[in-house]
């Protein structure tokens, strides 16, 4: 709603206008002389005019992007349940912890005897990776999923480029449930991608996996728990399926927070997989700071794995290994994103591996009590038990004229983040909850009788007529999500 007020600010929200239709050119922040008239040594390439930089004195700044920050939404404003994210809690002892002088004074170019604990830090977090999947080997430098990706299909075609076969393996197969990251890296690599249809359950059909691999099958890429948030418990069928055809096993350990200390994926026939440190591992994500994607790997892949790693001496010392004829190579500056390996390691150690079993158990017992409570409300998609989050089709809202969207908008006016919605794409109007553990039982019942509120005021249409205009109190209203998706606009130009 537009505010009546004469400054069009709400109470104590806020209107605020890009900086640089703000100010003006005469006002600086910071006073400096005028500079001494000394000859050019730029070659004639110094600029001609004055760059527009808004002219804004320091508060006038300080505020502007203090008023834009309490426009965000984040995990430490709300509920955040968007299925598939794992917007969890970040401690803050991690982040004390990655504030370590230490830590964060160092330097990647310092020499090695310098920065031990830094190091130490890469090698204990590989122990604890592998530990926690069965995994022979890791490889820390993928800065996010979509990067672990393209670097666990690189090494599957380094795999058969030593064994002479690259050329024949040309087909990536992915279920149509798949996160679109997965084809993107497949088509980005080379492959073909054949698409395995789910079964009706939302689980992966494996007589069509069957008859779709073939000595041309490079791989299949399979997220477990699936995007349904519903475990393959084929998985070891899948991989034997694969195997006898040659073909690797990648899965997308992006929901790896629902099965940490209940079960390892080396025990379920996978070969390589990346992890997102920053939704099982609780380092910020979204606007909050960069991911980080290490993969882990079965023996076999390991030669290829991208440089650098750190090797543990008799004596206790730490050294990297910045050489290997059979690597890959690098795909990515330094070690990776240390800062989230120090953070995801200090999550680690606070947790225990008791403490990272109970995390699972409680992330699916959360999603679980959702499904049990809305199930008769939303239409739910499948019956199969539910892992870490819940999935369901828009069946409830279309036999009273409504979508998924505009659910998700009286959500935004009732202070919550949505929930990922319309995906996967199998599933009609999907709306894909996922509460993770952090959430408390009164947060999860406030949000469940949110949904169940408005779900009783779906008849009239005076009602449906507030569904369509929401969100009300937002500062911003409903956009035409798909013309600003295909016609941003990323620069300012002068009026
Ligand atoms: C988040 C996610 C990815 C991609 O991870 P990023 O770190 O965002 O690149 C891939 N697959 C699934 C299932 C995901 O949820």
């Amino acid at each position: 709603m537009k505010p009546d007020t004469f400054t069009k600010n709400a109470g104590l929200l806020l209107e605020e206008p890009l900086i640089f239709e703000k100010g003006s050119l005469n006002a600086s922040g910071v006073d400096m002389p005028e500079p001494p008239k000394v000859d050019s040594s730029l070659g004639g390439f110094a600029r001609k005019d004055a760059p527009e930089l808004p002219g804004l004195s320091e508060p006038e700044s300080v505020r502007h992007f203090t008023r834009l920050s309490q426009k965000n939404f984040g995990i430490d404003t709300g509920m955040f349940p968007l299925g598939s994210c794992t917007m969890k809690h970040n401690p803050r002892l991690n982040e004390k912890i990655a504030r370590l002088p230490g830590f964060s004074q160092a330097h990647p170019l310092q020499p090695v005897s310098s920065v031990q604990g830094s190091l130490g830090v890469l090698w204990h977090i590989t122990e604890w990776l592998k530990d926690l999947t069965g995994m022979a080997a890791v490889d820390l430098t993928p800065a996010a999923g979509a990067h672990g990706e393209l670097c666990g299909l690189f090494l599957i075609k380094e795999a058969f480029k030593a064994r002479g076969e690259l050329k024949q393996r040309t087909t990536i197969l992915i279920p149509d449930s798949a996160h679109g990251t997965n084809p993107a890296t497949a088509a980005q690599c080379g492959f073909q991608i054949k698409s395995i249809p789910s079964a009706d359950n939302g689980l992966l059909d494996v007589d069509a996996l069957r008859a779709a691999t073939d000595h041309t099958t490079a791989g299949l890429m399979l997220t477990n728990p699936n995007t349904c948030g519903l475990f393959e418990r084929d998985t070891l069928e899948i991989a034997n399926i694969l195997h006898s055809n040659g073909a690797y096993y990648y899965c997308d350990g992006a929901n790896f927070n629902a099965l940490l200390g209940q079960v390892k994926p080396g025990d379920l026939g996978v070969d390589v997989m990346h992890i997102n440190l920053h939704k099982t591992f609780s380092t910020p994500h979204g606007g909050g700071g960069p991911g980080s994607g290490p993969v882990v790997m079965i023996e076999e892949l390991a030669p290829f794995a991208p440089l650098p790693f750190v090797k543990k001496a008799k004596d206790g010392t730490f050294s990297l290994v910045e050489e290997n004829p059979s690597s890959l190579g690098r795909i990515k500056g330094f070690h990776g994103q240390v800062g989230m390996f120090i953070r995801a390691l200090s999550y680690m150690l606070s947790y225990g591996i008791d403490g990272l079993t109970q995390v699972s158990s409680d992330a699916v017992l959360n999603a679980t009590y959702i499904q049990h409570h809305l199930k008769d409300i939303l239409g739910l998609f499948s019956t199969e038990p539910c892992m870490h989050e819940v999935l369901f089709d828009d069946g409830a809202l279309r036999k009273d004229g409504l979508e998924t969207l505009d659910l998700a908008k009286i959500l935004e006016d009732e202070g919550f983040h949505p929930m990922t919605t319309y995906f996967p794409l199998v599933v009609r109007g999907a709306m894909l909850i996922e509460p993770t553990e952090t959430e408390s039982k009164e947060q999860l019942d406030q949000f469940i009788n949110t949904i169940k509120y408005w779900m009783e005021r779906t008849k009239t249409e005076e009602m449906k007529e507030r569904f369509k205009k929401a969100p009300l109190y937002t500062p911003r209203r409903r956009f035409n999500e798909a013309a600003t998706a295909r016609n941003p606009k990323l620069r300012w130009y002068k009026k």
